[in-house]
């Protein structure tokens, strides 16, 4: 029986729910990733390293919140947190302690973080970034690179999604696009050929441990090289954390490589899983943001700012940050996932590899390159990059990662296609169950 018939057979609940979500939403979702063929699952509630649908399956998830559950599901020191604000009241519209205490924590953490502005959404923290790199260098234009991802707003949309050309995304006019210059990724003589070329770039921005956090890894003697350059040259160097930070390590990539950027944009973990961004950095960049004599001042205001609930959440998620344990936890666990997931592709013989680094697994099909150990270790479970994007992170991939993420589902794991995140919730019992759930996916799929 085909797959997608089996997959229609076992969630009828999510499958009747997406029927009416197509005449609501375009696309029958709300998020761009949360699209399924022939239609995504619906969940009612998540603890740990689960979540349960409306059908009543079990389901291990990889999505962890789209990255920001480094504790899991409902870790109840958040959980807590998060109800005693809530009796409190839930915006103030006014300043409060919560807000000090987690830009304390922020600027404890993090090596760049003299100043802390908190926003809506990593989104809106890139954007504050580069606004203030404009204000702060008088030049209009940024660098990023091919495969990088920094949200949805215009000029970071270049280059950002398969097929990497470097045009400007549908819907971003040419001149507001040509601010953005973007060069392939891992390559500073690029670099640096193109901020000598061009005076107008005020800013270097990018993912620190790669593109879609490490589809094309990067590491920290590249980011070394960047600094220095932008050094050299008066750039501002941008760090977009928001999937690294507080990841990573405690001070994100640029703790744990010991490179310290100008600027750092952080969402996701930051706010324990609630909605909230920030940026950090500089105290001479953020002044920007304050009005003084003689000097423009960015306008910032933004109603979710610094919002009770999110600096509860995001405080007591710190705080066990802090600690280390979290971070050291999901990474043991993409470890055993990436070594497990070599070790039966190679001894199927299947043509796959997967690799990442820190609590990121990345799995690619119609694969024949070198796969790393089968006992590597945080930092060396990488593959060769041979300067083909889209082999490793696009459509290539796409029908067979739709298609083993319906069969990992009926195998009860939400696989995240080609990609999976784990957190410190994801323990030796369920990535053992992930790992046969994956050898049942795969022969599903070849049947
Ligand atoms: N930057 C990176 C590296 C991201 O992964 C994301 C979101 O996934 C963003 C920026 C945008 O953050 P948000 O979805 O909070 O707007």
């Amino acid at each position: 029986r085909p797959l997608v018939d089996r997959y229609t057979a076992e969630f009828p609940g999510s499958k009747a729910r997406f029927e009416q979500a197509k005449g609501i939403f375009p696309c029958g979702v709300t998020h761009d990733t949360r699209m399924m063929d022939p239609f995504p699952v619906y969940v009612t509630h998540a603890a740990g390293a689960h979540k349960w649908d409306v059908d009543g399956h079990k389901l291990t998830d990889y999505f962890v919140g789209h990255g920001s559950l480094l504790l899991g599901h409902s870790p109840p020191d958040v959980v807590a947190a998060v109800q005693t604000q809530m009796a409190k009241g839930t915006h103030h519209g006014s300043c409060h302690d919560l807000e000090i205490a987690w830009g304390r924590l922020v600027q404890q953490l993090v090596p760049s973080a003299e100043r802390v502005r908190f926003t809506g959404s990593g989104t809106e923290a890139t954007l504050m970034a580069l606004r203030l790199s404009r204000l702060f260098t008088g030049r209009p234009k940024f660098l990023k690179f091919l495969g990088h991802f920094h949200g949805w707003h215009d000029t970071v949309t270049v280059g950002s999604d398969p097929p990497y050309d470097g045009a400007a995304a549908p819907g971003v006019p040419e001149g507001v696009a040509a601010l953005c210059v973007a060069v392939p990724p891992n390559d500073l003589n690029r670099v640096e050929a193109a901020l000598k070329a061009d005076d107008g770039i005020g800013a270097v921005i990018l993912e620190p441990t790669g593109g879609h956090w490490g589809a094309v890894p990067i590491r920290g003697d590249f980011l070394k090289g960047l600094r220095d350059i932008c050094t050299r040259l008066g750039r501002v160097l941008i760090f977009d954390e928001v999937i690294t930070g507080f990841r990573v390590a405690p001070g994100g990539a640029q703790g744990f490589y010991g490179v310290t950027p100008d600027l750092t944009s952080m969402a996701k973990i930051l706010a324990g899983g609630l909605p909230g961004g920030c940026l950090a950095g500089r105290a001479d960049i953020l002044a920007y943001i304050e009005p003084r004599p003689g000097k423009p001042k960015m306008k910032h205001p933004g109603t979710y700012n610094a919002n009770p609930l999110s600096a509860a959440a995001g405080v007591a998620m710190l705080t066990r940050v802090a600690t280390g344990e979290p971070g050291r936890l999901a990474n043991a666990a993409a470890v055993r996932l990436r070594n497990g997931l070599n070790e039966l592709f190679e001894s199927h013989g299947w043509p796959m590899v997967a690799y990442g680094d820190f609590s990121m697994v990345r799995v690619v099909f119609d694969y024949h390159g070198p796969r790393p150990a089968t006992d590597a270790g945080v930092n060396d479970g990488l593959i060769p990059y041979d300067g083909d994007l889209e082999k490793l992170d696009g459509p290539k991939n796409a029908k067979q990662s739709n298609a083993l993420r319906q069969a990992m589902l009926l195998n009860g794991v939400d696989w995240w296609g080609t990609a999976a995140m784990t957190s410190s919730a994801h323990t030796e019992d369920v990535t053992d169950h992930t790992l046969a759930a994956f050898e049942a996916a795969v022969e599903d799929l070849r049947a």
